[in-house]
């Protein structure tokens, strides 16, 4: 496959007939929700139409963070770092997670305000951070560009394995008898009688009584074909991982310039903290108008541009016959060419400084998809416009920390039980019933993490 070496997750080799819940998309968002659900006892078939979590989930920094995650994020987010700890032991296989902290750095009064403003509100969701002047924070990091308004750091935070963890859930998941299918691309959802009755595969149609979009940066597309418009504007990040160096940090460093994080190999994953590029595709022109703020508050650090994607997606523009092969088909795995000025470039820039980066060796490069909503929060909610459809998508480059929780929030909602936070800033429904959409304080933030 390409991009990052994932552990491979092998597909079930029969496909059932029917189940409860079909849920499209195999990152770690489904697999999330097809392991709650799976271990409340309800019937499963995870679709994925290439391998699990080769899309984001495995491409992405690996950070688990509630620092300085928007305030709506944090009670979940606090469930999902308990859920973390826990994995190990859950699924019987090591993903890596440990809580060796991440540090923000301050680059402007705004920032260090907002970021004061967030430390102290997200005290009472139980989340601890702590301000650092500008000499602790270079004593912490001594080679990090220095800065005036020191970091934020919050040490319970932690970093896990992306390679690993989805296959890792997914396993569990099928251990608790859900089905997995890899190679399976669902062509969209049937209805009868009012409600989901079926999800097409490209193998067949599954009977069932609810289906969970969980397409990652395909959802806006998979909404499409049942006629619903989930705004979603897809930024493509690049990342290099190195070979193994001795004496680095432990910790998780955020800088303008550039972001790492240790890996259990080693090595570390790096990738620019704040440029990415925004590939043009038909969409840009339905959904443009949700995202002007964001490109206006990131346009320095935003490269605009058309590629193969924009051909990509032209299908999705139109409703898909459900008994022909279509785009989801035709593109198993969404793996743009990484941009080497955003990771060699970087890799360079970064050693000229810091001495044990000076002498790292870039073992590999990719670039990923972030999915980004408008007001950078995930959805997980139902389509009330189609009753038996689910959407948890939209996870604005932060969904790998946060996906556990939103598999119990996704899987409560589903059967009814009452909901281990508020969903109300997850609903569907916000994007047309005229409430204003709020960001993150307000602030510039960093996209992806
Ligand atoms: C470079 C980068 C860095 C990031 N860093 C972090 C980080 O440090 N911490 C953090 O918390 N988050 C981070 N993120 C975000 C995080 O990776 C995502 O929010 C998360 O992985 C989303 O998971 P998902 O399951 O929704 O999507 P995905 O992992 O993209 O999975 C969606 C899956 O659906 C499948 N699919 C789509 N359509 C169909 C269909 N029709 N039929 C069957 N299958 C289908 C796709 O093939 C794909 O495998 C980062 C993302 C990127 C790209």
């Amino acid at each position: 496959m390409p991009g990052p070496d994932v552990v491979h997750v092998r597909g079930d080799a029969v496909r059932p007939e029917r189940v409860d819940v079909a849920i499209i998309g195999g990152g770690i968002v489904g697999a999330s929700i097809a392991l709650e659900l799976a271990d409340r006892g309800l019937s499963v078939a995870l679709c994925e139409k290439g391998g699990i979590g080769h899309e984001q989930s495995s491409r992405n920094w690996g950070w688990v963070r509630a620092g300085d995650r928007d305030p709506r994020e944090l009670p979940l987010m606090v469930h999902a770092l308990t859920l973390w700890d826990a994995m190990h032991q859950r699924t019987g296989r090591d993903v890596g997670f440990t809580r060796s902290g991440i540090t923000f750095a301050i680059h402007s009064e705004e920032e260090a305000a907002h970021l004061e403003r967030w430390r102290s509100a997200a005290e009472e969701a139980g989340v601890t951070s702590r301000m650092l002047s500008a000499a602790t924070y270079a004593k912490a990091f001594t080679h990090a560009p220095k800065t005036d308004f020191g970091a934020m750091v919050t040490p319970l935070d932690g970093r896990a394995e992306p390679q690993k963890a989805a296959p890792a859930i997914a396993e569990a998941a099928r251990a608790k008898g859900a089905a997995i299918l890899t190679r399976c691309a669902v062509r969209g959802v049937e209805t009868a009688a009012g409600r989901v009755s079926a999800v097409v595969t490209e193998h067949g149609p599954i009977a069932c009584d609810a289906a969970v979009i969980a397409g990652g940066a395909w959802s806006k597309l998979l909404c499409r074909q049942q006629n619903q418009r989930f705004p979603q504007l897809n930024i493509m990040n690049s990342v290099l991982r190195t070979h193994p160096l001795d004496g680095g940090p432990e910790g998780a460093l955020w800088t303008q310039d550039f972001a790492f994080r240790k890996r259990q190999d080693g090595g570390y994953t790096i990738a620019n903290g704040s440029a990415n590029i925004v590939d043009l595709v038909p969409d840009s022109l339905r959904y443009g108008l949700y995202f002007t703020h964001l490109l206006r508050t990131n346009w320095s650090l935003m490269q605009l541009r058309v590629s193969g994607q924009f051909w990509a997606e032209v299908p999705g523009v139109w409703k898909q016959p459900l008994d022909r092969p279509g785009m989801f088909e035709k593109t198993r795995v969404l793996d743009p060419k990484p941009s080497e000025a955003l990771t060699k470039g970087l890799l360079d820039k970064l050693g000229e400084h810091w001495p044990l980066f000076a002498q790292a060796q870039i073992a590999q490069t990719w670039a990923g998809y972030i999915d980004m909503t408008p007001d950078e929060i995930p959805v997980i909610s139902s389509i009330e416009a189609v009753p038996g459809l689910f959407l948890s998508s939209g996870f604005s480059g932060h969904g790998f920390g946060i996906a556990p929780g939103a598999g119990v929030l996704m899987a409560d909602l589903i059967t009814g039980e009452t909901p281990i936070v508020d969903p109300t800033a997850f609903r569907f429904s916000r994007f047309r019933d005229g409430s204003e959409l709020e960001l993150n304080g307000g602030r510039r933030a960093p996209i992806d993490h």
